[in-house]
C-alpha cells in the first residue's frame, strides 16, 4: 500500500479527557471541543469515544459540523456552535437540536426572531477581539438577552498557554465584571485555561488540543503516522537527491523514498531537518519535502524497514511543530486526507 497510515488511539483520547476532567472540581462540567473534524482525527469516532467517556457537551465551530456530529452522537448530548447563529442556519439548529453561542446583537436578534424558545448561549469578548459581544454592547442588551434565558455565558482566553501573561488576569477581571451575579452558568477555560487553576474554571471547561495529545497538556500521545517506503536506491558520493538538488551524498548512501508530502500536511519547513523513526532509531529526512514524497538517508540501518514513523511516542505533534516552525494544532489539523486512518482502543466499536 502506498498510502501512509495514521493510527489514532481512542483510549488515549478518552484518558486525556478524564485527566483534564480531574483537573477541575467535581462540580465543574468538562466539555469536549471537536471542531475541525476533531482537530483532524475524525469527529465521528472521537465524538462517540468522548461521549462514552462521559462528555455530555460538545463544541464545534460551525452549524454544519454540529449537524454531522449529531448524526454520530444521536439525541442527548448538547452540541454548541462557537460561530453562533448565521443566516440560513435556523432549520439545522432546530432540527438537529444545536445550541448556538451568539456573538453579536445581529445574531441575538436573528436567533430570538427565528427560533424563539430554542436554547442558546452567549459568547462575550473579554479582550481577544475575535468573537463575542463587547462590554459596552453587553451592558445595553443584557436585560433583553437574560430575559430570553441563555443557558451559558462564555468567553475565550487569548494567552492561556502563557501562564504569566498579564492578559489572563485582565480577561478574567473583565469576565467577572460582565457576568457576576447574573445567575447563568459560565465557561471560560480551554485546555490552557484549565491549567491556569480553579479561578479560571467557572461552571464548564472546554478542552480541545489537550484531548489530542498537544501542548499545553501533552499527557498521552494520540497519533502515530507511519510512512511506507516505496522505493530504495543506492546513491554515489556527490550525487544529489530531490528538487533543487536539495541534498548531496557525502558518502555512498542508501536513500529511501516515502509516501507522504506537503499535500498530506507535512510542512515544507521540515525539509532537511527532521528525524524519522524506525522503532527507537532515527534516520534523517534529507532534501526537500515534495508534494507526495519525502526521502530519508537509511544508510546506517542494517536493513530497510517497510515504513518509518514521522509521528510516534518519540516524536509528538509538538516536536514536529517545533522543527517545522508551527504549532501542534496546525500539524494535527493538517493531517492529510490520503492517510488511511486506523483507530485503536476499546472505544473502537461502541455506540454512544
Ligand atoms: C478552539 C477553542 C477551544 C479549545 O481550545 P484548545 O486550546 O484546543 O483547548 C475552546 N474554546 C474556543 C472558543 C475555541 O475556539
Amino acid at each position: 500500500m502506498a498510502t501512509a497510515t495514521l493510527t489514532i488511539d481512542l483510549d488515549a483520547i478518552a484518558a486525556n479527557w478524564r485527566a483534564l476532567d480531574q483537573c477541575s472540581a467535581s462540580g465543574v462540567q468538562t466539555a469536549a471541543v471537536v471542531k475541525a473534524d476533531a482537530y483532524g482525527l475524525g469527529a465521528d469516532r472521537v465524538g462517540r469515544t468522548l461521549a462514552q467517556a462521559g462528555a455530555r457537551r460538545f463544541f464545534v465551530a460551525v452549524a454544519e459540523e454540529g449537524a454531522a456530529l449529531r448524526q454520530s452522537l444521536g439525541p442527548g448530548p448538547q452540541i454548541n456552535i462557537l460561530g453562533g447563529h448565521m443566516a440560513g442556519d435556523a432549520d439545522m439548529i432546530r432540527d438537529l437540536d444545536l445550541t448556538p453561542m451568539l456573538n453579536s446583537l445581529q445574531q441575538v436578534t436573528r436567533h430570538l426572531e427565528s427560533l424563539p424558545g430554542h436554547p442558546f448561549g452567549i459568547q462575550l469578548d473579554t479582550g481577544m477581539n475575535r468573537l463575542g459581544i463587547e462590554a459596552a454592547e453587553w451592558q445595553a442588551i443584557a436585560p433583553i438577552v437574560l430575559a430570553a434565558k441563555p443557558e451559558m455565558l462564555m468567553s475565550h482566553l487569548a494567552c492561556a498557554d502563557e501562564p504569566e501573561h498579564p492578559m489572563n488576569r485582565h480577561q478574567l477581571a473583565n469576565f467577572h465584571a460582565m457576568t457576576d451575579g447574573l445567575g447563568v452558568p459560565r465557561s471560560f477555560a480551554a485546555t490552557g485555561g484549565i491549567l491556569l487553576g480553579a479561578e479560571y474554571h467557572f461552571d464548564l471547561t472546554r478542552p480541545g488540543v489537550g484531548l489530542y495529545g498537544g501542548r499545553p497538556y501533552a499527557e498521552r500521545p494520540v497519533v502515530r503516522l507511519s510512512l511506507p517506503v516505496i522505493q530504495t536506491r543506492e546513491v554515489a558520493a556527490g550525487e544529489t537527491v530531490g528538487y533543487a538538488c536539495g541534498w548531496t551524498a557525502a558518502r555512498p548512501s542508501v536513500v529511501a523514498t516515502l509516501a507522504a508530502g506537503y499535500a498530506d500536511g507535512l510542512p515544507r519547513s521540515l525539509s532537511g531537518r527532521t528525524p524519522l523513526w524506525d522503532g527507537d532509531r532515527t534516520v534523517p529526512l534529507i532534501g526537500r519535502v515534495s508534494m507526495d514524497l519525502i526521502t530519508a538517508d537509511v544508510t546506517d540501518l542494517a536493513e530497510v524497514p517497510r515504513s518509518l514513523d514521522i509521528l510516534c511516542a518519540h516524536q509528538t505533534v509538538d516536536d514536529l511543530a517545533d522543527i517545522g516552525g508551527t504549532i501542534g494544532y496546525e500539524i494535527l489539523t493538517a493531517l492529510g486526507h490520503r492517510y488511511a486512518r486506523r483507530y485503536t482502543g476499546q472505544a473502537t466499536g461502541g455506540q454512544a
